[in-house]
């Protein structure tokens, strides 16, 4: 009886305690901004199933996804066995499941065949951390404590489930013998294989070892449960709520600002008149300075930061040894939640006023908006949402970008192109080409099937211009009705948004949209992924509706209908590799089109190591491409161009101006002019088609 009531008393107090740390952390997620992410509910579930539930982005390395795997199912079977401990230790049973007669050898097989399993992941894991030092372990962020966590969480599963292996097998002594109170109820077939360590024991030392088992488990259990919300553990609980409330838009979208629209709205069109927001009638921050400016979305992400570093080792700042690492930038995040609700009164935090303490200026602006780390993340973290947000706050309400990336909203501000040239001169790349205008057109009364945005890399850099040229000469030689804006075209404000300047970036959006809808465009061909990602996902939020195609799906599209062949042999002996732009592939889920385009052309296709969602960026994405690089130890387009070179290909394709300028770099800097060229993939069809 006795027994029974210090274990009710254990249990209760420990559910108590748990309730109360469980509840902090809910408090402190409810301190971030609303949102709304309880829209398209059975994709969502779908989404949980597969990520969370399933662990399908664990196998992208398949041996620490596999032995996590183990660690999770045997964490969720082993549970099973709680349950009967519990029942046993309310009532004073003992083995109440075994009434289930033959199926319980099945359910101790499995429980103990997991058991196992768990100690073996778990001394491995222990193993690649602590002596085989796996790099992403040991980054700067990965200071005592976080490694510490990871140690004591790894040991105590190891004796968690060595204390079921030995009751079991005392049990099963005991059971052999007779003993009263151990009736038979099967075999322990793992446990056994430790009877003849244990069978010279006396009876009474087998009862302890036995009870010492279970109450070691149980104890060992309830602790456990109330140390993961002080640990990154919490994320057993946290995965599954997480990855339901992902955000389902494309990566590369950007979240609106709805405060901006209204200021915006209010300087570009005089008869539009604000409406008091009550609901936000206190000061409007841009951006965010501190927790409350981020969204409980945000902050959930941070409690559900596994550390596992993923994220870090696909970072391109990161491998190029920038500051940057996705994973500290949660991990700040954590630290400060953790601080403003008091769970975590470190000495090293007092001092931080706000997240601009914990996450400096030169991680920030290292980030090239590539996505990889939200691709990565098993449990679909977005450390990127942070770090835009943070952009905004820094140029929206303190002005403090880089000098270089506030010259280039200054260009688009004057010119409505990111670097200095007049806008008189959109068309210079067009020279000697027919290129139908649309304001003509449309003076003769036609309205063409397409709009080509040139896109202001299109119109005004030497490299992209060429690109630009050879499209427009497989338009004109398909007949294509098209026309182009010309000296009306402006930037779509991508970089702008990027780089923080919301407020350009509407301008530049709701000006471009005004004429757009002016001129009745429906369908629209692009070349950059960047403008195709902002006319596509972006500009729908004021008003522009679109159907926008990146110029790899126009021209598959061409070829599955067959209305484009290309029979030329010139590339037949070349080896093409295709480097996937950000903006198209992680940002838009676009890896196809541009691979079939080029399976049409005879030659050899090649991979590089990282490809598809797993490409390393070029570099240049979200605002790198007007900016110095942080300081690290090789830069971005460096590493993407070696891994290039190592695939042995004469060809890298590509298509996205930045990427083909950080491609064209890399190949000077390495020398290799002479033996690998760098074409997008308008150009190879074009020179396939002979035009
Ligand atoms: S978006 Fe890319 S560069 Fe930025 S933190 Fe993530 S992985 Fe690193
Ligand atoms: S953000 Fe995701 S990938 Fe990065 S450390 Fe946290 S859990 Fe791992």
């Amino acid at each position: 009886m006795i027994p029974n009531i210090i274990f009710i008393i254990l249990l209760l107090f420990a559910i108590l305690f748990f309730y109360r740390n469980v509840s902090v952390i809910s408090r402190s997620i409810n301190l971030g901004k609303k949102v709304n992410l309880r829209d398209k509910k059975l994709k969502r579930w779908k989404l949980m199933f597969n990520v969370a539930v399933f662990q399908s982005k664990m196998v992208s390395r398949p041996i620490s996804g596999i032995l996590h795997i183990f660690v999770y199912v045997g964490f969720i079977i082993v549970n099973i066995e709680m349950l009967e401990i519990l029942i046993d230790g309310i009532y004073g049973s003992h083995r109440l499941f075994s009434f289930s007669g033959s199926i319980y050898t099945i359910l101790i097989s499995t429980f103990e065949f997991f058991a196992l399993s768990v100690i073996i992941a778990c001394i491995i894991f222990l193993a690649r951390r602590n002596l085989f030092k796996v790099k992403r372990f040991w980054n700067k962020e990965m200071t005592l404590w976080p490694r510490s966590d990871a140690a004591i969480i790894l040991i105590t599963e190891v004796f968690l489930m060595s204390a079921i292996l030995i009751m079991n097998a005392s049990d099963s002594i005991l059971q052999d013998r007779a003993v009263d109170h151990y009736v038979k109820v099967g075999a322990f077939p793992l446990s056994s294989l430790v009877i003849p360590l244990l069978d010279g024991l006396s009876t009474g030392t087998l009862i302890f070892l036995e009870r010492f088992g279970w109450w070691f488990h149980i104890i060992g259990v309830l602790m456990f449960l109330n140390y993961i919300p002080y640990s990154k553990h919490f994320h057993v609980f946290l995965a599954f709520p997480n990855v339901y409330y992902t955000r389902l838009e494309p990566k590369a979208q950007m979240t609106n600002m709805p405060s901006i629209t209204k200021e915006v709205k209010l300087m570009l069109d005089e008869s539009f008149e604000s409406q008091p927001d009550e609901e936000n009638a206190e000061e409007v921050i841009f951006g965010a300075k501190d927790i409350k400016d981020l969204t409980w979305k945000n902050l959930m992400d941070s409690y559900t930061c596994t550390e596992c570093g993923r994220c870090t080792s696909r970072c391109p700042a990161n491998i190029t040894g920038k500051k940057l690492s996705p994973r500290k930038i949660m991990m700040d995040v954590r630290d400060r939640l953790e601080f403003l609700s008091k769970r975590n009164t470190r000495k090293g935090l007092i001092n931080k006023k706000d997240l601009f303490d914990f996450i400096t200026q030169e991680e920030l602006w290292a980030c090239t908006t590539c996505n990889a780390c939200a691709i990565e993340c098993p449990v679909n973290i977005e450390p990127l949402a942070v770090i835009l947000e943070m952009r905004r706050y820094s140029v929206l309400e303190e002005s403090s970008a880089p000098a270089l990336i506030n010259t280039m909203f200054t260009n688009i501000e004057n010119n409505g192109a990111p670097w200095q040239f007049s806008p008189e001169d959109r068309m210079l790349w067009a020279e000697r080409l027919e290129v139908p205008i649309l304001a003509d057109k449309f003076n003769e009364d036609k309205k063409p099937e397409y709009l080509f945005w040139v896109s202001s890399a299109g119109a005004f850099d030497d490299r992209y211009k060429k690109v630009s040229r050879e499209f427009v000469k497989i338009l004109n030689h398909l007949k294509i009705d098209y026309a182009v804006l010309g000296t009306e075209e402006s930037d779509s404000g991508d970089v702008a948004r990027r780089a923080g300047n919301e407020m350009l970036f509407q301008m530049q959006a709701m000006t471009n949209i005004e004429m757009l809808n002016a001129y009745e465009v429906n369908k629209i061909i692009i070349c950059d992924p960047h403008d195709f990602n902002t006319l596509k996902n972006e500009y729908p939020e004021y008003g522009g509706n679109y159907e926008v195609i990146h110029h790899t799906q126009f021209l598959r599209d061409l070829i599955k209908e067959s209305k484009l062949k290309i029979d030329s042999d010139i590339f037949k002996e070349k080896k093409i590799t295709f480097h996937d732009p950000c903006y198209l592939g992680r940002g838009n889920d676009e890896y196809e089109a541009p691979r079939k385009v080029l399976n049409t052309i005879p030659s050899i296709q090649i991979e590089m190591k990282h490809n598809k969602e797993f490409a390393l960026c070029c570099g240049a994405g979200g605002g790198q491409m007007f900016k110095e690089a942080e300081e690290g130890d090789k830069e971005i387009f460096i590493e993407r161009i070696e891994e290039a070179i190592e695939t042995g290909a004469d060809i890298v394709a590509t298509a996205c101006p930045f990427c083909m300028t950080m491609m064209t770099d890399g190949i000077k800097y390495k020398n290799k002019e002479g033996e690998i060229k760098n074409y997008d993939i308008a150009e190879l069809v074009s020179l396939g088609l002979g035009l």
